[in-house]
């Protein structure tokens, strides 16, 4: 594997690589790898000639210094697992590669930088106006921002992003085509650990104790999965809220089913909508989410 920290390096190497009309796949993350990156990286080398990854703790998209100085870094160990994945190429630049000192002082200030967009209108309609984005402002800004600069950048054919992450996935989907870049945004499933539990960087902040209690996030999850045809979305709720008490450490930010195009919350779906449970919670220190894509409503016979 070829690591690039600088991005003229990286792009010159880049630029050899499509000389030769390879295939580009590309997943992006901020490191501290675990299986649900690997899968990405799997999957992408399935489709594409070159897989590269980068590695890069976005500040942009934090709206929290002290969860931004506590995010876990391994590097080294990263690249062993990239390696071991089969990954290509690693991009892994500093932030002064990345981002001008103006941006840096935007953010400093609370201020959204929307230059990503290169004055084009981007409207997210009301994608970003739910759940995520409502707890944590700004915070869909920064991800564009540096994702839309690495796909320039890049270039690649293919990005690999996971449903761990739904409504990133959907508003990247949206960023890449209403920028008009010609890449193919690729959904892959959730990766979880032996007793359930989404994979996440920030699970390595869990204490083991607190990794056991959070096997109950995604139990309610699959709990309202089987219960979705016999109850109706406002019991489905107040059962799921009623499990997620007994998880007596967890503090519950949002709990929501909602349509799967739009993310807004359903009260009465109709019979071609398709639903989405995303939740959100803290426990401990740590802030987790999770979500599940539920089954195509039964239609009445
Ligand atoms: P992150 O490093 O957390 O920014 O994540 C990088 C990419 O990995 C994003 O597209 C995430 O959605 C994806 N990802 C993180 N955790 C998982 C998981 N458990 N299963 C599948 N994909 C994941």
């Amino acid at each position: 594997m070829i690591i690039f920290k600088s991005k003229i390096k990286f792009k010159s190497h880049l630029q050899e690589v499509k000389n030769q009309q390879q295939s580009i796949g590309f997943v992006p993350t901020m490191g501290a790898l675990h299986k649900g990156h690997i899968s990405l990286i799997e999957k992408a080398k399935t489709e594409c000639d070159v897989v590269i990854a980068s590695i890069f703790v976005n500040p942009t998209q934090f709206n929290n210094l002290s969860d931004l100085d506590k995010y876990p870094r391994t590097f080294e160990q990263d690249c062993e697992i990239l390696i071991k994945a089969g990954c290509d190429i690693l991009f892994a630049p500093e932030i002064s590669e990345m981002y001008s000192k103006e941006e840096i002082e935007l953010k400093q200030q609370n201020i959204e930088d929307k230059s990503w967009a290169k004055g084009k209108t981007v409207d997210f309609g009301s994608l970003a106006n739910v759940m995520e984005g409502l707890r944590r402002p700004g915070h869909f800004n920064g991800v564009v921002q540096i994702v839309s600069k690495l796909f320039r950048v890049v270039e690649p054919n293919r990005a690999y992003f996971g449903q761990k992450d739904f409504q990133q996935l959907m508003i990247i989907k949206k960023m890449a085509q209403q920028l008009e870049m010609p890449i193919e945004i690729v959904a892959c499933p959730i990766v979880r650990d032996q007793n359930g539990l989404a994979m996440s960087s920030r699970n390595k902040r869990l204490s083991l104790d607190e990794k056991e209690k959070a096997a109950l996030i995604s139990k309610t999850l699959f709990n309202i999965k089987a219960l979705q045809n016999e109850k109706s979305i406002s019991e489905l709720k107040a059962i799921a809220i009623q499990q997620l008490k007994a998880g007596d450490q967890f503090e519950v930010e949002y709990f929501e089913i909602s349509d799967i195009e739009t993310l807004q919350p359903v009260t009465s779906p109709n019979s071609t909508q398709q639903l989405i449970v995303c939740v959100a919670l803290r426990l401990g220190e740590v802030r987790l989410i999770d979500n599940i894509i539920l089954s195509p409503i039964k239609q009445a016979v």
